[in-house]
């Protein structure tokens, strides 16, 4: 197939595309880099030996995206852009739904114009809130009580797409809804590159063990879970990719979504713990107030994906650990952006 990925410079796309290499398929990247580099796909290339066409634009952008469409067959799309901090959504909430729904809405407008009917969303976890219920279910209601507008865009944005799907049943959408993505490639060349100062557990405490940020500082120990601390569902970014290549060769007509977890959830002071064994650094760190909106744990349901999609996790948590040490050791402040 002929891929298109926007978003494909960032994190999760840049993996996403070396297994869709791996796996035969032909890709196309449409990125605005506003949260990434040329770097990760030029790295993509020298790891794969393909060459990637990447077109730097913004989705919501109808003439960049007419100009992709209209100039090769694309067969499907996997779309990975948009916006994705928690905290900067409750800050700047409008710049959150104008991107994330805008640039989706803009996507289905051309692709319905160019008869494209196969799409691959990244949903999240956060869909479902604070799960009434544990594991998560694709069954369980989303969208209710949403604690920011991040989590309320992927919501509405899989609403738009079962309505989409619903009006038109000749498309195949499918919605990946991943718990929490950590880990890098295991040649340790392409990996997580956050911009800004990480809201997200692990590429902080990654930076703690380089030594670019002094402690962590662990949202909580009061939870009613193991050890007091939150409890997530990590996932090998590497599992992810393979998740949404199972998904693509999979897809069915109409909507469905898809939990990709490995189905276990593990502590803060656990993931910490593994991070200092696999890295042979101790990883000082603080237990400070719960984080406003968190919920106290999240882990995945991942019956649906391993029936349908015959897919299931082979990674690790410690994998995912000597992984991401691997980037971050390799490469401690990230890509070095060539322009
Ligand atoms: P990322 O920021 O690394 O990748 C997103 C990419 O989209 C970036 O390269 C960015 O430059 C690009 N982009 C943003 N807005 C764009 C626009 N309007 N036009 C063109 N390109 C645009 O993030 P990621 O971690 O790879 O996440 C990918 C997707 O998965 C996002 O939709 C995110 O919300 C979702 N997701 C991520 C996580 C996670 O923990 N990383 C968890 C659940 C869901
Ligand atoms: N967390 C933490 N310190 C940090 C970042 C996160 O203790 O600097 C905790 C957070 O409270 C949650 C877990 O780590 O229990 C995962 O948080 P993350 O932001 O990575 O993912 P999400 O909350 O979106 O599942």
């Amino acid at each position: 197939m002929l891929i298109l990925l926007t978003g494909g410079a960032g994190y999760i796309g840049s993996h996403t595309c070396l297994e869709l290499i791996r796996r035969g398929h032909e890709i196309v990247v449409l990125d605005n880099l506003s949260n990434s580099s040329r770097e990760s796909l030029r790295r993509v290339q020298e790891i794969t030996g393909h060459t990637i066409a990447l077109h730097v634009g913004d989705l919501a952008d109808p003439e960049v995206v007419r100009e992709i469409f209209s100039t090769r067959r694309i067969d499907a799309v996997i779309h990975f852009a948009g916006l994705k901090s928690v905290s900067e959504s409750l800050r700047n909430p409008l710049k959150y739904y104008q991107t994330n729904l805008g640039s989706t809405l803009a996507l289905l407008q051309q692709m319905e114009s160019y008869g494209i009917k196969k799409l691959v969303f990244s949903s999240s976890a956060t869909v479902y809130g604070d799960p009434c219920g544990l594991p998560s279910k694709e069954d369980s209601p989303i969208g209710i009580a949403l604690s920011n507008p991040y989590g309320r865009t992927k919501s509405m944005i899989e609403q738009i797409l079962q309505d989409a799907a619903f009006a038109d049943p000749l498309l195949s959408i499918a919605a990946l809804r991943y718990f929490n993505p950590i880990g890098a490639h295991e040649s340790g060349r392409i990996g997580e590159d956050p911009k800004q100062e990480p809201n997200n557990l692990f590429p902080y405490i990654s930076q703690v063990a380089i030594g670019l940020r002094p402690k962590v500082s662990v949202f909580g120990g009061n939870y009613p879970t193991i050890d007091g601390t939150g409890v997530r569902d990590y996932i090998h970014v590497m599992d992810l990719a393979e998740g949404h290549a199972a998904a693509l060769e999979y897809l069915k007509p109409g909507f469905d979504a898809y939990n990709l977890g490995s189905g276990c959830g593990a502590s803060v002071l656990e993931v910490i713990a593994a991070f200092s064994r696999v890295s042979k650094s101790a990883i000082p760190y603080d237990i400070v107030a719960e984080r406003p909106g968190d919920v106290a744990a999240s882990y995945a349901d991942v019956s649906k994906a391993s029936r349908d999609l015959k897919w299931t996790t082979s990674r690790s948590l410690e994998v995912a650990c000597r992984d991401a040490w691997a980037w971050q050791s390799a490469n401690p402040t990230g890509y070095v952006d060539n322009g």
